[in-house]
């Protein structure tokens, strides 16, 4: 197969699934209760097929108390990661085609967002999440493409915590802040001076996620702390030739944690955790900015709001490909947190329902 034919082909497939869906898909995730947990009350009525999910307000009876949204995709709490990761494998082999893509967790702290990107602490092959499975499908294709296209897959990790980017992977653990660059001077590559490894290998996936993990608590004193309160972002950089025709790509694909969106009383925080509040604030908010204002196709899109849509410019918009996980909890004390995740996605997704029509 010729490359350029190849990706012309594969460009009107993906270009249709995207007129199809609009430019920004939104998964919803719920969790399931923790074993242990003995309050099993939801707010969550009724998972739809069709994406459909209505949330019920503990303290209203009836019809009022109902609200209902449709995403492209609401997962119960049995799903399972490889069950995710099949549904969001096209999006991130479309990355070896040529696409930018952008794929992020959304949602309070404790509503799995770690655990759809990640996993589970020392999760087995069974529990990976999407940044070991789509790092390690994307060596797979390569390899299965070898004799018509060669590819280098390269990994950086980073973190920004209060509007600033960490390298997760320098072998120092340097906690040197790090300039970021508009990707058209760059070539997609936002944050040259993070540390970047070649990923030849499933080993090399391990290694490198491990390497990331550990830089990423030693930071703080508290990890668990901290990382509720930085965005993590796993960056995934592909340079393809195809070898008959010599031509050339370069793509990338970012996997990113956000932190915790539960707001914070003003009234009972200061000092650190104020400021760490107002920086998640603003970041989460400016994402929320740039995605509603690509939703509605808006001419100016306003990245240089905070170092999060800077970093994920290129993958957001244009021709890049996004892909945001609702993270819920399913608990009656996390209802008025799960409304306003609920409220962000939908405006995200451009998608407006308004007041559940009846029960079922
Ligand atoms: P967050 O990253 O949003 O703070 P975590 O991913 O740490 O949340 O999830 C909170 C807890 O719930 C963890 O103990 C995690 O293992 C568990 N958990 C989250 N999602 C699932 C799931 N789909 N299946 C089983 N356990 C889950």
């Amino acid at each position: 197969a010729n490359y350029s034919v190849v990706l012309a082909e594969n460009r009107k497939l993906h270009n249709e699934l995207q007129e199809l869906k609009g430019n920004i898909r939104v998964y919803c995730r719920i969790r399931p209760f923790l074993r242990g947990q003995k309050e099993k009350q939801t707010v969550i009525e009724y998972i739809g097929e069709n994406g459909e999910l209505v949330v019920v307000n503990p303290s209203k009876q009836g019809k009022e108390g109902r609200r209902s949204f449709k995403f492209n995709m609401v997962y119960s709490p049995a799903s399972v990661q490889a069950q995710v990761y099949s549904d969001i494998q096209p999006l991130v082999q479309s990355v070896l085609d040529g696409y930018n893509v952008c794929i992020f967790a959304y949602g309070q702290t404790g509503s799995g967002k770690t655990y759809t990107m990640t996993g589970p602490d020392g999760a087995s092959e069974e529990d990976w999440g999407v940044n070991y499975r789509a790092l390690n499908d994307l060596f797979r294709i390569s390899q299965m493409r070898e004799s018509t296209f060669k590819y280098e897959i390269k990994v950086q990790m980073m973190e920004i915590y209060n509007e600033q980017v960490r390298d997760l992977l320098s072998s120092d653990g340097s906690q040197k802040r790090l300039g970021i660059l508009s990707t058209s001077q760059a070539n997609g590559l936002a944050v040259p001076e993070a540390s970047m490894f070649p990923v030849n290998g499933t080993a090399d996936v391990l290694d490198l996620m491990d390497t990331g993990l550990r830089n990423r608590a030693k930071g703080s004193t508290a990890m668990n702390e901290r990382s509720s309160r930085s965005h993590s972002i796993v960056t995934i950089h592909v340079q393809g030739k195809d070898i008959k025709s010599g031509s050339t790509m370069h793509s990338s694909l970012h996997l990113v944690d956000l932190a915790g969106s539960e707001r914070v009383d003003r009234s009972e925080v200061t000092g650190d955790r104020l400021k760490e509040a107002q920086h998640i604030n603003k970041s989460l908010s400016a994402l929320g900015d740039v995605i509603s204002a690509l939703a509605q196709k808006n001419a100016h899109i306003p990245y240089r709001n905070s170092k999060l849509t800077q970093v994920l410019q290129a993958s957001l918009g244009g021709q890049a490909k996004t892909l945001m996980f609702v993270q819920l909890n399913p608990e009656i004390g996390s209802y008025s947190e799960t409304m306003s995740t609920l409220k962000f996605a939908e405006r995200a997704s451009g998608v407006e329902l308004g007041a559940a029509r009846s029960s079922k």
